[in-house]
């Protein structure tokens, strides 16, 4: 297969004065196309030859064509959209932090030290005795978690016995799918008046073959589930793990952990909790803790140190292998480290309070009725009587990003909300105004809605079925 492409460089030791000019013509590949039918390959692929101005001004262009974290309020439910502060990137960007992960131990010390303190950090603050930093996302973290208890059980001779894991029904999509991978059936539990988990009902599915019961707390309608001691005897009792979703930290730093609840397994959303940037699918990262009985299976390597301060990469002894490549995604973790040691455990305490305050303020402001509560860092709207979808998009048009929508599935046209930490008294107003105005239009003027913004209603379906990546996306006018 032939590649087309024009490439111009100058290298650094040439001389200036005389450009070096490289035209290339064509690349060979090296990649067997046989097997492929004809319309998947192509003899011919024409690249842009664009100079670094034209390339700025495209992405600076498309950039203020979508809402980002930097755009405004982006209270995207669950998710933790935050500011993320630039002095991580600075970090993640020094030539210092680049290196090879092949390198051994001795020759990047001080990155196998940084990696060390962050798995003390995570531990701490979970209240978890080891971590690994291997797996790339929060639902990465999961599988992780779930093959750990797999292992265990295995261990106990009960892998065969334990075919079950539980999930609440308001859990994430995540759950039941790392659950399922991991080979377990799923079984779901209904949520009861409150909006916590009925312990009834957790009661009848716990038994011989429950494997794991996986939770978040608070739970995904910003509840603190209360019986969360009862919940992890009762999941003890049974002989089951009990398995915490990470996503919704921020409402519990520096004041409550849930390896004191009873938790055995964690996974840690650093680029929701730890204010390192994600979207567009990451790249993230979901580092898992356990306590000490669980420690031997953690996902290959973590980092100990010796007696005279040497850092070492290390397979777990019964290891569940790696989930990713190498030490996982190092750069994010490394903004993760800076964003804890800069805020300290004080910082840390400030931005839960903050989280919480923030949630309740805007939820008192807020006028679609909120049925669950007292919680804690993020709500749960009802946009009953209008749909949730249309209510997002028309948010759009008050300079804010839409709440997450229709999830959970407990309330009616679910608006999820979670300004965070970040958000100021004045942009807290505002978007609370912006909930209110669109909620006060009439069904017309809701469905007219955006209209400021620089595309309309954009067809899914057509967007990914046939996207459009033109680099020109304005149109050129006649000369
Ligand atoms: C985001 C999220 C996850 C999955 O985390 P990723 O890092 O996106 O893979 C799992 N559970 C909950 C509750 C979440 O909000």
């Amino acid at each position: 297969m032939k590649i087309h492409e024009q490439a111009r460089w100058y290298r650094r030791d040439d001389d200036l004065t005389e450009p070096l000019l490289v035209e290339k013509d064509s690349t060979t590949v090296d990649v067997s196309v046989d097997g492929l039918d004809d319309s998947l390959t192509r003899d011919e692929l024409t690249l842009p030859n664009i100079a670094e101005p034209e390339v700025a001004a495209h992405y600076t262009r498309l950039s203020q064509m979508t809402f980002g974290i930097e755009s405004g309020p982006y209270p995207l439910g669950s998710c933790t959209m935050k500011y993320n502060p630039k002095f991580t990137e600075r970090l993640a960007a020094d030539p210092g932090a680049h290196v090879h992960p092949d390198l051994p131990d001795e020759a990047c010390q001080g990155i196998l030290e940084i990696m060390y303190h962050l798995q003390r950090y995570l531990a701490r603050i979970c209240g978890m005795d080891r971590v690994s930093l291997q797996p790339p996302a929060g639902a990465a973290g999961e599988f992780a978690g779930i093959l750990i208890c797999r292992a265990f059980h295995a261990d106990n001779g009960e892998d065969g016995q334990r075919t079950e894991v539980i999930v609440p029904a308001s859990a994430h999509g995540t759950n039941f799918a790392s659950a399922a991978m991991g080979g377990y059936e799923v079984v779901t539990v209904p949520s009861n008046e409150e909006g916590r988990v009925d312990l009834e009902a957790l009661e009848a599915a716990l038994g011989p073959e429950t494997a794991a019961l996986m939770l978040t707390n608070p739970n995904t309608l910003g509840v603190i589930e209360r019986d969360i001691e009862e919940i992890a005897s009762l999941v003890h009792e049974a002989g089951g793990l009990l398995y915490y979703d990470g996503a919704n930290l921020n409402a519990l730093l520096g004041r409550a952990r849930p390896g004191d609840m009873g938790f055995d397994i964690t996974h840690y959303n650093v680029h929701k909790t730890f204010a390192t940037p994600h979207g567009g699918g990451g790249p993230g990262a979901g580092p898992v803790g356990v306590t000490d009985r669980l420690a031997d299976y953690l996902p290959d390597p973590v980092v100990t140190v010796d007696d005279d301060e040497t850092y070492r990469r290390v397979t777990p002894e019964r290891s569940i292998g790696k989930v990713h490549g190498f030490e996982g995604n190092w750069l994010v973790l490394l903004k993760a480290f800076a964003y804890i040691a800069r805020l300290g455990d004080d910082g840390l305490l400030d931005a839960s309070a903050k989280a919480v305050l923030n949630a309740n303020y805007l939820a008192e402001r807020v006028g679609y009725p909120i049925p669950y509560g007292p919680v804690q860092h993020e709500f749960v709207a009802s946009a009953s009587g209008q749909d949730a979808g249309e209510v997002a998009r028309a948010m759009l048009d008050y300079g804010v990003h839409p709440p997450t929508t229709k999830w959970p599935e407990l309330v009616d046209e679910a608006l999820m909300t979670e300004p965070t930490e970040v958000e100021t008294k004045e942009s807290l107003d505002h978007l609370a105004d912006a909930f209110n105005a669109v909620r006060d239009l009439d069904d017309d003027e809701l469905a007219e809605r955006p209209k400021r913004t620089s595309v309309r209603k954009i067809d899914q379906v057509a967007a990914a079925r046939s996207p459009v990546l033109n680099w020109q996306s304005i149109e050129t006018p006649k000369s």
